[in-house]
């Protein structure tokens, strides 16, 4: 199915997490993907939007009037971003089996320098 704008509808679930907003007593809103700014969603649809809203001759967004399908409730989304930040809790939290120490730290030249200076047994100092 396409929208008015002639593209394919989107599916609420296949958009990204952090791109979606579906709270309760309120209008759902998704970010643009043309313009990338927060858009209202009802009636299955996109608001119609300008492309660069501080311009006051701005076109119409290309992204207006997507059309989107609700495959979701807002309850669903929320039990998907739970499952989302318990799984990166869980990625977080497992040590790495190829931990690699960080390489040692150059002396700075000035730390070289000092070093060359220092008197050592064996030697005479040079500077
Ligand atoms: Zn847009």
């Amino acid at each position: 199915m396409t929208s008015n704008n002639g593209r394919r509808t989107l599916l609420a679930s296949r958009i990204p997490l952090d791109q979606i907003s579906m709270s309760t007593g309120r209008s759902p809103r998704l970010v643009c993907g043309d313009c990338g700014t927060w858009q209202v969603w009802k009636r299955g649809q996109v608001k119609a939007h300008p492309l660069r809203p501080d311009e006051s001759e701005s076109p119409k967004c290309p992204g207006s009037h997507q059309r989107v399908f609700a495959d979701l409730t807002p309850e669903d989304l929320q039990e998907l971003r739970a499952g989302a930040a318990a799984h990166a809790r869980a990625i977080a939290r497992v040590p790495r089996d190829e931990y690699q120490q960080a390489p040692p730290i150059a002396p700075a030249v000035h730390q070289i320098a000092a070093r060359r200076c220092q008197p050592r047994p064996q030697m005479t100092a040079a500077c």
